[in-house]
């Protein structure tokens, strides 16, 4: 029997298990996969004021608004040393241009077009001084010992005068060091663009995420369910039961797995009642949807199934049909399987968190 048990292991579940661990609870972990945060940019988005989400506190790994443009997405740094990517153009000295780096043979990523933007110069990489077919490739050869320095110092001598250089997103897949040891070499600043999904910033914002898992919280590969009416804890692909004083469900959307398609939009793992953001219960009557206009189920810019999920009360428990009612009193949830909006990544990781002590509390 562990105090909290997480169900998924994104943002929320890992800030979940942390902060429950921070409180004192022994805590376990059950993980099927990736989390929607290898899909991101890298950008950080949100509002998170929560203390646990330190980088945002501090207000120095990510910025709102401004004319922030690049950011490898090192989250919580203070758990897995201080290191961003962030190029914060406005923070340059005012003095010289920034370099925008263009590779031979990745025609995706135009240095012209973003030079123009910003009323940077083009600087040419040194022919095999970066390789890799896809620019996921170019980070992973960067990662390696000793790549970084010698790509940098095969550069150095084009960017006499620049004032920082602005790389695509290729500052490392695994390690969270190359922007810092290109930038020794160079000595100016370095950053990288945004990535879009399936680049480095995002998976290197995942093993961020993993390696901020305290070593003392177990964490078991497999899928789990939950049966809210009986007793507290959870059961295992293959039938072993594991019991927890206390379970959360970070599950993520629908691409977590969290909330599915059958009939009507569900939540996957403990059968809770779906909810729109405006509050009308998703109902499924003989095999259709009614109560909610599917439109409202997804946000038409992104196509996520956001403001759509479980309803939680102030304690973070999941609620049943009447709204109010607590589930099963030991069942929370955060993160995006819930119907409240997350604005990104800050608010996940801060709600995870305000959950993940709730749940030590009981
Ligand atoms: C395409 C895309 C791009 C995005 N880009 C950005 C961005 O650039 N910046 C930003 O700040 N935010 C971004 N977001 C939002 C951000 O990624 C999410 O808010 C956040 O990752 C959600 O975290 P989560 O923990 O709630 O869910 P997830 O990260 O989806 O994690 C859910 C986890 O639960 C596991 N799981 C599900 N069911 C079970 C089960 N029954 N048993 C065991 N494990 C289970 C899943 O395998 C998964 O690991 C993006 C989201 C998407 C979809």
């Amino acid at each position: 029997m562990v105090d909290v048990l997480v169900i998924g292991a994104g943002a929320a579940g890992v800030a979940a298990a942390r902060a429950a661990h921070e409180a004192g609870a022994s805590v376990c972990v059950v993980a099927d996969g990736g989390g929607a945060a290898a899909l991101g940019s890298g950008v950080v988005w949100g509002v998170a004021r929560d203390p646990f989400v330190r980088w945002a506190a501090e207000g120095r790994a990510w910025r709102v608004g401004g004319r922030y443009v690049t950011t490898a997405g090192w989250l919580l740094e203070g758990a897995v040393g201080a290191l961003s990517s962030l190029l914060d153009l406005s923070s340059l000295p005012a003095h010289g241009t920034p370099g925008v780096l263009a590779i031979p043979g990745h025609p995706a990523w135009s240095a012209t077009l973003v030079a123009q933007s910003l009323g940077a110069r083009v600087v040419e990489a040194p022919t095999g001084s970066v390789e890799g077919a896809t620019l996921r490739e170019v980070a992973a050869r960067l990662d390696l010992d000793g790549a970084a320095e010698a790509f940098a110092h095969a550069l150095a001598p084009r960017c006499e005068g620049l004032s920082a250089l602005l790389l695509p997103p290729v500052l490392g897949l695994a390690r969270g060091d190359v922007a810092e040891r290109i930038a020794a070499v160079l000595r100016m600043p370095v950053g990288e663009t945004a990535g879009v999904p399936g680049d480095a910033p995002g998976v290197r914002v995942t093993k961020a995420l993993r390696a901020s898992l305290p070593p003392s919280v177990e964490v078991l590969r497999g899928r789990a369910t939950v049966r809210p009416e009986g007793p507290s804890g959870v059961r295992l692909e293959g039938g072993r039961e594991l019991r927890a004083r206390s379970v959360v469900l970070c599950t993520g959307g629908l691409l977590g797995g969290g909330l599915a398609f059958g009939a009507s939009l569900h939540e996957a793992t403990a059968g809770a009642p779906v909810w729109t953001r405006d509050r009308r219960r998703v109902l499924v009557d003989g095999g259709s949807a009614r109560g909610a206009d599917p439109a409202e189920w997804f946000d038409e810019h992104t196509g996520r199934a956001r403001g759509a999920g479980v309803r939680v009360d102030a304690r973070g428990r999941v609620v049943g049909a009447d709204g109010t009612t607590p589930l099963a009193p030991w069942l929370h949830a955060a993160g995006e399987v819930c119907c409240a909006p997350h604005e990104g990544l800050a608010d996940t990781l801060a709600d995870g968190a305000r959950t993940g002590r709730s749940a030590a509390e009981r």
